[in-house]
């Protein structure tokens, strides 16, 4: 097991180093949570300060031209385009996660209209497969949405599925599946392929283009730290987007909104999957968490996430051999997104325990301990201390405090 001073040589040669800086990160927490909601970055205060008190509070209305409000949707596209692999023009900050879903699956099925099945993985996000079965039930019994095991995906690509909804780092286990392969596979049975990038955007290299895909949408408050709620993007490939005459056909999804028109009529390309007033409040925030990460080298990113989730997973299993901890995350890190997770069936009083010894990770149902790593902001000292105090926590029996099994409303 290397020592800590190793471990102290890792950070002070870190390329990625001096992003860490640009993080508020609370004195006394390590915080291994970036999956599940970014740290917020340095900058964020201040412009919100501007946005709030100077866009709003004096220019109020005319902020829309004055201060390019209408303008962000796009904006804040491109700078996503530039990460994921797709072209400016194909992206649109807009809504949330769960109404870009919707708004795919119901592109999908128009794009595709012989077909009627919508399929995904058991174990997917919540959200996911919820979006799925409310738009089957809605359907008069037109589309049917079917989930299956991960593994069996490819014995039912076949010509009824319309569109296939897949995620490419799985929330829970860190499972990252191999987007070129997936799309290739689907497509040769000509099923389209929307991709969720909610843990992979800003953690990863994407290549949306070159994996050739249809769609894909992501989160704006995991790995792009755009603050709680953030607005989401939705990615449509050039190719597609003349040809969708959008469900959710809001007034900013219009050509011209501002003629006021009786008839809808879509915008040209990504314009017609924006649907609502942007919320300004939340795109200037995530404008913050953006700018740092279109200045970071995605392929160090991952380099340094690969190494991250390694030594945790070293330092976990040399210092807890017989504590009951089994690594619930692949261990190959060709296919693990970044996160570790381990199952433990006192998962939860020792997650709580964990929290309150200040190491911020979470807990999912029914025994996973999740850990998110994220390479612009932690440091392999915290990680190092994190499985330190792992071990305490573990050998003191400080988990076992009643308190930490009360259960809170999130977990
Ligand atoms: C976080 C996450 C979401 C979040 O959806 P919201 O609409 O923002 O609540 C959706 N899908 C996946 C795979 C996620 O990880």
């Amino acid at each position: 097991m290397r020592n800590l001073e190793e471990i102290q040589r890792l950070d002070a040669e870190d390329p990625l180093a001096a992003f860490r800086d640009r993080f508020e990160l609370p004195a006394g927490m390590i915080y291994l949570d970036g999956n599940s909601l970014g740290v917020m970055p340095k900058s964020a205060p201040a412009k919100m300060k501007d946005v709030v008190e100077t866009q709003w509070g004096q220019h109020l209305i005319t902020s829309w031209n004055r201060h390019d409000w209408i303008g962000l949707p796009r904006r804040l596209g491109g700078m996503i385009a530039g990460l994921i692999g797709a072209k400016p023009e194909e992206v649109v900050v807009a809504d949330s996660t769960s109404i870009n879903i919707f708004k795919a699956l119901s592109a999908a099925l128009q794009l595709n209209p012989d077909r009627s099945v919508i399929l995904s993985e058991s174990g997917n996000f919540p959200t996911n497969v919820y979006m799925m079965q409310g738009l089957s039930a809605n359907s008069s019994g037109s589309i049917r949405h079917q989930i299956v095991p991960t593994g069996e995906l490819e014995t039912h690509f076949n010509d009824d599925v319309a569109a296939l909804l897949i995620t490419q780092a799985h929330y829970k286990t860190g499972y990252l599946h191999d987007m070129q392969a997936i799309t290739k596979a689907a497509q040769e049975k000509g099923i389209l392929v929307i991709w969720d990038l909610c843990h992979s955007a800003g953690a990863l290299p994407i290549d949306l283009n070159a994996c050739n895909a249809d769609m894909a949408v992501g989160c704006g408050y995991k790995y792009l730290n755009g603050g709680p709620g953030a607005p989401a993007f939705i990615f449509v490939a050039e190719r597609h987007q003349e040809k969708v005459m959008p469900v959710l056909s809001g007034w900013l999804g219009h050509a011209h909104p501002f003629d006021f028109s009786d008839q809808y009529e879509p915008a040209p390309g990504i314009d017609r999957f924006k649907c609502s007033s942007p919320s300004i409040l939340g795109m200037s925030a995530l404008e913050c968490g953006l700018e740092i990460a279109v200045e970071a080298d995605m392929t160090s990113v991952r380099m340094k996430s690969v190494a991250l989730t390694e030594l945790f997973i070293e330092q976990v299993e040399a210092r807890l051999d017989g504590h009951g901890f089994e690594l619930a995350s692949p261990r190959d890190p060709a296919i693990r997104g970044s996160q570790v997770s381990f199952h433990h069936e006192n998962g939860y009083p020792i997650m709580q325990a964990l929290i309150d010894h200040g190491v911020i990770g979470d807990f999912r149902d029914p025994d996973i301990l999740r850990f998110g790593f994220t390479p612009l902001y932690t440091s392999y000292e915290d990680v190092w201390r994190a499985a330190e105090i792992l071990q305490d926590i573990m050998e003191s029996g400080a988990w076992r405090e009643a308190r930490y099994s009360v259960r809170a409303a999130v977990t």
